[in-house]
């Protein structure tokens, strides 16, 4: 093929356009956004709103109303009209938060929760797709042509069942999933910071019943998501409560009507609203009896409401930061995310916290949708240039066998692409001289249970006592997934290196499996991984013992060596068994028994060595 070269100055002929949009599918509410002339719009409906309620209510003939007119039913029938739905994505029952109090029925299946309805059996992910079919209705309609792809947000902590789950639903929508990208780091690209050099944003998120905080660093034009943290059971309708249980302190109104608490729990946001504007908030409810409840909050008395909700949001902060290994100083920008961050005392409190004013030029709101619609920009071909992010994730850890048959994990999977870990391991014998290191990938606890990639050897290394040679092995994979491994020996600096394509092969019906596998055997993993790790203790202990005794088994009285060897003998019998805490307390009881040795022999080593020496030279 020939590669076209246009006239020096003249303009390249444009490429057809497609469209593509950028979707926040939000907890409480989602959004839709495109590039116009290359710049980002949000798309509003037929009354101008941008903001969509994920909310969706199925009648009994299987008419599904989402957003507002949805929202409208939330209180009179609950369990048919679905709110934050988003949290049962790619969840099974198991995985709910204890205190999730859940308004629907769910369905007795396995796998996904599931809801019944008055229409039938739903799921969260059939459920996730009306909103996005309402979306993508609202951008046919006011782009006035069908949507070629579009990227959709998830949070940075979504697992791989989490994704996939959102990728169905979107798929159920008719919609082109382009790319899943995480709202933090929409929300980086959406201040344009992936333009900036390197350094290290917190994006903090106070959504209507969530809080995520998430810790980026940016390195040569591409996110990785250090930490993430939060408190999924904490947003801005608590914020909403606190004003409510207030009105009905000030009220002595001890238990409102249904009616009557939705009319003041709706006035309480609206407050809590307005005062992000004003220092003070009119509130004017008529309850069902015709009296009329009037009262002004201030700003000073939110903030005094709120104020260990605002506290509540910055432990989850200081553990991101521990998690990443990093300090406040090392925080170069602080984005702010969601509607509820509008509110000044939170504003107030994340610049204390930072020490520094956080990003606010763009509204909380649209931010994760603004960001998403650049990336699908840029995704379908309608931007310039090449210096655009490559965002992706590994679906399944990877890592090497360890003695014992044990799987360790050097690259936790959803790890942003390109990445890069490293880790120190040794040898298991004295002079060992060469090393094979086997490449596997997956969640499991035993290599058996995980897909095998690759094998290669490390040889030369240069013989030295068991645990004494360092090889560093580091894994790399690139933008497009392809993985390289490489092993080196850190004091005599002999190396070897493999390539591999981790995910070849691997469908998505595959990863699904391994990941149910995962869930399904984690105890006995656990069980078998304990066994093994025994195993491997008690055998470091014998020939340890044993290599002990063929030296200096003259410091030893015959009783003291019979204990020994008797000690010796009992942990031989455990090993051949499978019960890991009997292995255990053989273990101990050896190392019990050969305390006073080994304290002798050291004693001896340094008497050896000390021998011929002058005092002098030891005080240096
Ligand atoms: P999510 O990411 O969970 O979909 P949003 O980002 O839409 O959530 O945030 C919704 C929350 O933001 C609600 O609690 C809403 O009351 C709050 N919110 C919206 N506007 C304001 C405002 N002006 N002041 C304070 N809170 C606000
Ligand atoms: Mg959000």
């Amino acid at each position: 093929m020939l590669l076209q070269i246009s006239e020096p100055g003249a303009k390249a002929p444009a490429a057809p356009k497609r469209v593509a949009v950028g979707i926040d599918l939000g907890t409480t509410h989602s959004l839709v956004a495109t590039v116009r002339d290359q710049r980002p719009v949000v798309l509003e409906d037929a009354e101008g709103r941008v903001l969509l309620p994920s909310v969706v209510h199925y009648h009994a003939d299987r008419q599904v109303e989402v957003g507002y007119e949805a929202r409208a039913w939330q209180s009179e029938d609950p369990a048919n009209t679905f709110v934050s739905v988003k949290r049962y994505m790619g969840r099974g029952r198991g995985d709910l938060p204890d205190h999730l109090d859940i308004p629907y029925r769910l369905a007795d299946a396995p796998g996904m929760v599931q809801f019944e309805t008055r229409a039938g059996t739903v799921s969260p992910v059939q459920v996730s797709a009306e909103i996005l079919k309402a979306l993508r209705e609202r951008a046919v309609r006011s782009l006035g042509e069908e949507i070629g792809g579009a990227v959709i947000t998830v949070p940075a902590y979504f697992d791989e069942a989490q994704r996939q789950a959102t990728k169905d639903a979107a798929k159920l929508a008719g919609l082109e999933v382009l790319r899943l990208l995480n709202e933090p780091t929409a929300a980086a690209v959406a201040y344009g910071l992936d333009q900036g050099a390197e350094g290290i944003y917190a994006v903090y998120d106070l959504g209507g019943g969530t809080f995520d905080i998430s810790i980026l660093k940016l390195t040569r034009g591409v996110f990785e998501v250090l930490a993430t943290n939060g408190d999924p059971l904490l947003g801005g309708d608590d914020f909403d409560r606190a004003v409510y249980d207030w009105l009905l302190r000030e009220t002595g109104l001890a238990t409102p009507t249904p009616g009557d608490a939705r009319r003041l729990l709706g006035a309480a946001r609206s407050a809590k609203e307005l005062l992000s504007e004003r220092t003070e908030a009119p509130i004017s409810v008529v309850l069902s009896d015709g009296t009329r409840v009037e009262r002004t909050l201030s700003r000073w008395v939110f903030d005094t409401l709120t104020e260990s909700l605002v506290k509540k949001t910055l432990s989850p902060v200081r553990k991101a930061l521990r998690d990443a290994g990093l300090a406040i100083g090392d925080v170069k920008g602080v984005v702010l995310v969601g509607g509820a961050t509008r509110m000044p005392c939170i504003r107030q409190a994340v610049a204390e916290f930072f020490q520094q004013p956080p990003l606010t030029d763009l509204d909380p709101d649209q931010v994760v949708a603004i960001g998403a619609a650049l990336q699908a920009n840029a995704l379908v071909g309608n931007r310039g240039g090449d210096d655009w992010l490559l965002l992706d994730v590994i679906p399944l850890s990877l890592g090497i066998e360890t003695l014992g048959g044990l799987a360790e994990k050097i690259i936790p999977r959803n790890s942003t692409l390109p990445v890069a870990r490293a880790q120190e391991f040794t040898t298991w014998k004295d002079g060992q001289t060469a090393m094979s290191i086997h490449v596997v990938q997956g969640e499991r606890e035993l290599v058996s249970e995980c897909r095998s990639l690759a094998r290669f050897e490390l040889r030369g290394i240069p013989p030295m006592v068991a645990g004494a040679a360092r090889v560093r092995v580091t894994f790399q994979v690139d933008a497009d997934g392809l993985l390289s491994v490489s092993a080196a020996e850190q004091t005599s600096g002999v190396e070897a290196k493999i390539e591999v394509k981790p995910s070849y092969g691997l469908k998505d019906e595959d990863i699904t499996r391994m990941l149910e596998d995962s869930f399904r055997h984690a105890q006995d993993d656990i069980e078998a991984r304990r066994l093994r790790e025994q195993k491997v203790e008690g055998l470091r202990l014998l020939e340890a013992t044993e290599a002990a005794l063929a030296e200096d088994r003259a410091l030893l009285s015959e009783d003291e060596a019979a204990r020994i060897y008797q000690g010796m003998a009992q942990l031989r019998q455990t090993l051949d068994g499978s019960d890991w805490e009997a292995i255990k307390a053989a273990v101990e009881a050896l190392n019990q028994a050969s305390t006073e040795f080994a304290a002798r022999r050291m004693d001896h080593s340094i008497r050896r060595a000390l021998a011929g020496q002058k005092l002098e030279q030891l005080q240096v």
